[in-house]
This record gives C-alpha cells, sequence and structure tokens, in this order.
C-alpha cells in the first residue's frame, strides 16, 4: 500500500501557546426528558508543555471529556481547538489524519500490534500518518523510555510496565501536540506505574510535551501540574500540583454523601 507523504501541520502551535482550548463544550446523549448531558459546558486552556490530570466519579465525564478534547468524539455544542486548530468542522478523514500527526495515546490496556516487533509498534502512527518511518527517531523514543535495547523484541516478551513504555514511546514518536493518557498505570502495580508517571513527568519536563490523564488514582494525579476534578459534566474544582493526600481529600468531598459540584466546591475550597 502506497502511504501518503505527510502534510504540514497548517496552524503549528506557536512555542508556549495553547495546546488544547476548550470552549463552552457540552456533549448530550439522547433528547428530551431522557437525556443525559455527559459535559455541561466546558472551559479550559492547556498551556503546551503542561501536565494535567483529570479524576472524578464514576459517570462525571471523565471519558467523554477526553473523546471530545482528543477529537474522538463531537461536542453537541461548543469549540475544541487542538495545537491552534478549531476541529469542530472538520471532516472525518481530515480528523483522522489530525489525531494520527499530531495526537499520542496511551491506554490501560496499551494497545500494543502482538504480531509486530516493538519498533515496528513505535514507527506505526509514522506510516499511519504518512511520515516516511523513521527508524533512528523511533531508537531515540525507545532509548528515552529506557528500552533502548528491546526494539527487536515482541511485545508479549515484555512485562507489563515494560509495554507501557513502549506505548509511551509510541505515543511520543510524533512529537504530538497532546498526548492523551487513560488510566495509563491501571494496569501496573505501583511501583512500575511510578515508572510510568515519571516518564509521563519527564516528556513533560525535558521535551515539552503536553499531557492530558485521566485517573482515578491521587498517586498517579501527584505529578500532575494541574488537577482538574469533574462532577457531573462540569469541572467542580481544580488544584494545582499536590501531594496524593490533598488531591485524595478534595476527590472524597467530591464523592460524599449528597455533594453537588457546588457544595464541593464551597467544601473543598475552605
Ligand atoms: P466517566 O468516564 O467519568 O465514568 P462518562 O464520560 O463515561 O463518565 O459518562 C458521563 C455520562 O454520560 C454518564 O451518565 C454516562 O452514563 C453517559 N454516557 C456516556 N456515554 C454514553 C452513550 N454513548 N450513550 C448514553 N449515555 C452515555
Amino acid at each position: 500500500m502506497a502511504l501518503r507523504r505527510a502534510k504540514r501541520p497548517e496552524h503549528p502551535t506557536p512555542p508556549g501557546g495553547a495546546a488544547v482550548e476548550l470552549t463552552g463544550v457540552r456533549r448530550q446523549y439522547g433528547r428530551g426528558a431522557g437525556a443525559v448531558h455527559a459535559l455541561r459546558g466546558i472551559d479550559l486552556t492547556l498551556p503546551r508543555g503542561s501536565f494535567t490530570a483529570v479524576m472524578g466519579p464514576s459517570g462525571s465525564g471523565k471519558s467523554t471529556f477526553l473523546q471530545c478534547a482528543a477529537g474522538l468524539d463531537r461536542p453537541t455544542a461548543g469549540s475544541v481547538r487542538l495545537g491552534g486548530t478549531e476541529i469542530g468542522g472538520m471532516s472525518e478523514n481530515r480528523l483522522t489524519e489530525l489525531r494520527r500527526s499530531r495526537l499520542g495515546f496511551v491506554f490501560q490496556a496499551f494497545n500494543l500490534l502482538p504480531s509486530l516487533t516493538v519498533e515496528q509498534n513505535v514507527l506505526l502512527p509514522m506510516r499511519l500518518a504518512g511520515q516516511r518511518p523513521d527508524r533512528r527517531r523511533a531508537a531515540e523514543v525507545l532509548t528515552q523510555v529506557g528500552l533502548g535495547d528491546k526494539g527487536a523484541r515482541r511485545p508479549s516478551e515484555l512485562s507489563g510496565g515494560q509495554q507501557q513504555r513502549v506505548a509511551l514511546a509510541r505515543a511520543l514518536v510524533t512529537r504530538p501536540d497532546v498526548v492523551f493518557a487513560d488510566e495509563p498505570t491501571g494496569a501496573l502495580d505501583t511501583t512500575t506505574a511510578a515508572e510510568v508517571l515519571t516518564l509521563l513527568r519527564g516528556a513533560v519536563d525535558s521535551l515539552n510535551a503536553t499531557v492530558v490523564m485521566v485517573t482515578h488514582d491521587p498517586v498517579a494525579a501527584g505529578y500532575a501540574d494541574r488537577v482538574l476534578f469533574l462532577a457531573d459534566g462540569a469541572i467542580a474544582d481544580t488544584l494545582p500540583r499536590s501531594s496524593p493526600a490533598r488531591i485524595a481529600d478534595r476527590m472524597r468531598a467530591l464523592t460524599a454523601p449528597g455533594a453537588t459540584p457546588a457544595t464541593a466546591y464551597a467544601g473543598a475550597a475552605a
């Protein structure tokens, strides 16, 4: 199959500019009395080179938020800009192209292709984005995640933590505008999770990557520069970089019986 040549991004993000901007983002499922308001108007700017954790009780809208912010789902209303590009009116094809060339993804279940080598897995986003697979770049990102000698292995020959590091290398290989991570440490033990989180933190600090991570784990959220708490489809609270204990306290305030976004916020802000 012939691969198309890579297109230059039309609006590359200026250094220091916003990597992600959501304005008035709403997502409704269904209509009328049975409608579910999964997102009720999210306004958010994530600067380039920032690490944001998104927390919230089950059903608060975390997945919907991540899907809308990453162009995997379309908001019912509002605007999403990625790396300075408004994605609202984009065709599916252009959106897919943008996701492949300018976004990276890390999932709880690693999602590596078992029949490919580690190096081939890391090169996959480049191939899908129509870029020439750059083996030196693959070796560079694999070295960054401590797997410089594992390129010829199959995923099944690696531990869970190593597989997630391959997934991280794959997410970083195209130098994306944003890396979206969905419970990236959910399947890992504490020690291995800490290694992966340290690498994510390092990608932000050393490579100026922008990371948005959905997590249930206050320890994981403690690696982020900012923690957003979603409740009932709205941002109920935010914290700057904080200890896991402080983050867990805020989560408890949100999930306490009878807590609404407003009361949780009032309690947490005290
Ligand atoms: P979280 O990730 O925080 O658990 P979700 O974003 O999955 O929350 O869901 C937010 C709300 O939207 C929930 O009430 C959920 O039931 C609802 N929802 C999510 N996806 C759909 C869908 N495809 N159809 C109908 N309702 C949905």
